[in-house]
């Protein structure tokens, strides 16, 4: 018999996320709130329902893709109120550590369990099903979780017990904005001392500063041609999505007594970058703010 697997959160991401799982051959019942997402997803092959239980209500497994830790929190508090025990829980939304080991405890109090599952790879690795998924839970958690997760992603990691998943996704995004910030500032420097924007990379691209900010992203158009700087910065991922991942890090960071004197100033500038107006262009965007070009 076909496995059915319950899917809330038919969005950006779990809509596409979703859609895989009906190609490689499960039966999804899915539920959003907005029904705009409903609608496509209905035209992707999955059964919408009118609500998370009635989307969970029989599935071996229940996939949660959802805005952010409350929203998690919320969803898993009715799902594991109800679900027979056995029923396997996995979140790949990107939420706070405190929310994901919170959702995984709900999970356990009813025999459930249940792996925090977020990704990277964005709405392109969504659809394509290519994303990478990082997961926090137990071993045999894991082992449920695996071939559904291979059919939404290509690179699958088990990081850990509960919320190891999220950590090392905050961990990993942390340093990315970062990088991207370093990256920036050293060719918005570059361009004040003359220094041609190809003779930045060519060098740096071969030499210590290498980073993927640099090689695969490049905030200067010319370099790397399929780098958002050559889209007017269309996104890609989102500055406000950035500063959310950032925000994460710093209040797991706060949590966890760590320093991240960097992390706390990546927050700063992309705060401002999005209170001026650009939360909705690519990160890599942030260039026009430390060259002062930005308007808003
Ligand atoms: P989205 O806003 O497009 O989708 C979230 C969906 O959840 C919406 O359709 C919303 O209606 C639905 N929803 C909210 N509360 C609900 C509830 N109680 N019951 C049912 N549905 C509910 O967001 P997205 O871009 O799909 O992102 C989802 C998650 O993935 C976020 O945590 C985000 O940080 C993470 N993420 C996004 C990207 C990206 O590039 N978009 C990349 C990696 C990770």
């Amino acid at each position: 018999m076909t496995e059915l697997i319950g899917f809330v959160g038919l969005g950006n991401m779990g809509g596409p996320m979703a859609a895989n799982l009906v190609r490689a051959g499960y039966r999804v019942r899915g539920f959003d709130l907005n029904p705009a997402s409903l609608e496509s997803a209905r035209e992707a092959g999955i059964e919408v329902v009118g609500s998370a239980l009635d989307a969970a209500e029989t599935a071996g497994t229940v996939v949660t893709m959802l805005p952010a830790g409350r929203h998690v929190v919320e969803v898993w508090t009715q799902l594991a109120d109800a679900l027979p025990s056995g029923t396997l829980l996995i979140d790949s939304s990107t939420v706070d550590v405190e929310s994901a080991r919170k959702a995984h405890a709900l999970a356990e109090a009813q025999g459930c369990p249940s792996i925090d599952a977020p990704v990277s790879g964005g709405t392109g690795g969504a659809k394509a099903g290519t994303l990478t998924f990082m997961a926090g839970g137990s071993q045999a958690a894991f082992a449920r979780a695996e071939p559904i997760l291979k059919a939404m992603g290509r690179s699958i990691f088990h990081c850990g017990e509960a919320g190891a998943g999220q950590a090392a996704k905050i961990c990993n995004n942390m340093i990315l904005g970062i990088s991207m910030i370093g990256v920036c500032e050293a060719f918005a420097l570059g361009e004040k001392l003359g220094l041609s924007r190809q003779a930045l990379f060519d060098v740096a691209s071969v030499s210590s500063g290498q980073c993927w900010s640099l090689t695969t992203y490049c905030p200067v158009p010319g370099p790397v041609p399929t780098s958002p700087a050559n889209n007017a910065y269309r996104p890609g991922f989102a500055a406000s999505l950035m500063l959310k991942d950032l925000r994460l890090a710093q209040a797991a960071a706060g949590a966890a007594g760590a320093s991240t004197p960097l992390g706390a100033e990546a927050v700063q500038l992309y705060a401002l970058f999005e209170g001026l107006g650009h939360g909705g262009e690519d990160f890599s965007a942030i260039i026009n703010l430390l060259r002062g070009r930005h308007t808003g």
